[in-house]
């Protein structure tokens, strides 16, 4: 497998090639240079991580606690079952052990319905899961300066070509390490921008989180799923074809007219919009009806 390009030692983690030590360094020190370079909070701020019990969302709220940050995790229970309840357990352990403060949303209890029930109707379950979790994570953490999501390179790489895919040209923006400040909208940061996903998993792994490498089971039903398949094909063959995407995103954005340009206000429930009446209303009086 090679030696460590720091050291003698042998490698554990190959391109780059590091030991356990250096790899750890090498994965701290590159979310370190994403805050700084990106200004994405300061110890000033609250932040509310948004936390699944997963290896991404466990990793960012890990290094930020360990880093001095103001950090509590908040989490949404969106009711899949045998899913979503053992990465809760996960969860509650690392947060009761690392002392951070942990808040549990759940569909039942805002929306009357677990998502598994919501399905009868035969709707899209990443599309209900998507409008209601990021209904719940705003409406949750109005109190936070800022929240963080786990979204690493290749969840990025794969918004911006599902956007394109699409012709969701003016939803683009929204794949940035900070979004842009909006009222209504508490701003989110991803400090895992440019961390690949087989880096995450490699520090979890290696610092021993006790997380689920388990997918959720509607996760062959996403778009998402098909453009990750693709992507990591391209990647293969084609090295760096992820980070190339970033790049050139990034610098192509500020260019682009974004949706956020065209934020309206939810005429039932205040929160920000691009329509009349948001699309969580929408969804949960078409669920209504069909009861
Ligand atoms: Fe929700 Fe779809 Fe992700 Fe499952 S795969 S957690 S249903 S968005």
């Amino acid at each position: 497998m090679g030696n460590c390009s720091k050291c003698k030692e042998k490698a554990i983690f190959l391109n780059p090639n590091f030991c356990k030590k250096h790899f750890i360094d090498y994965f701290e020190n590159k979310v370190k240079k994403t805050i700084k370079d990106y200004g994405l909070f300061s110890k000033k701020d609250k932040i509310a991580v948004a936390c699944s019990g997963g290896k991404d969302s466990t990793t960012i709220l890990f290094i930020l606690k360990k880093s001095g940050f103001n950090v509590e995790a908040l989490a949404i229970n969106e009711g899949i079952d045998s899913y979503r309840n053992h990465t809760l357990v996960d969860l509650k352990k690392f947060c009761k052990e690392n002392k951070v403060k942990l808040k549990v949303v759940s569909f039942k209890e805002e929306f009357e319905n677990t998502l598994d029930e919501m399905l009868k109707q035969r709707k899209n379950p990443c599309t209900v899961c998507g409008i209601f979790r990021r209904n719940l994570m705003n409406r949750y953490s109005k109190d936070y300066d800022k929240i963080v999501t786990g979204h690493n390179l290749d969840d990025e790489a794969q918004a911006v070509m599902m956007n394109l895919f699409t012709a969701n040209v003016d939803l683009l923006d929204k794949s940035n390490p900070k979004s842009k400040k909006i009222k209504g909208f508490t701003q989110r940061i991803k400090p895992l921008y440019f961390c690949s996903e087989k880096e995450v998993a490699a520090y979890a792994l290696l610092k021993g989180f006790e997380v689920g490498f388990t997918e959720c089971p509607y996760v062959h039903k996403a778009f998402r799923h098909d453009v990750r398949s693709a992507l990591n094909n391209f990647e293969e063959e084609h090295k760096g074809t992820k980070l190339n995407i970033l790049k050139k995103h990034l610098k192509n954005i500020s260019k682009i007219k974004t949706s956020s340009e065209s934020i309206a206000y939810c005429s039932e429930c205040g929160e920000p919009s691009r329509g009349k009446i948001c699309k969580a209303c929408k969804l949960l009086s078409e669920i209504q009806s069909f009861k």
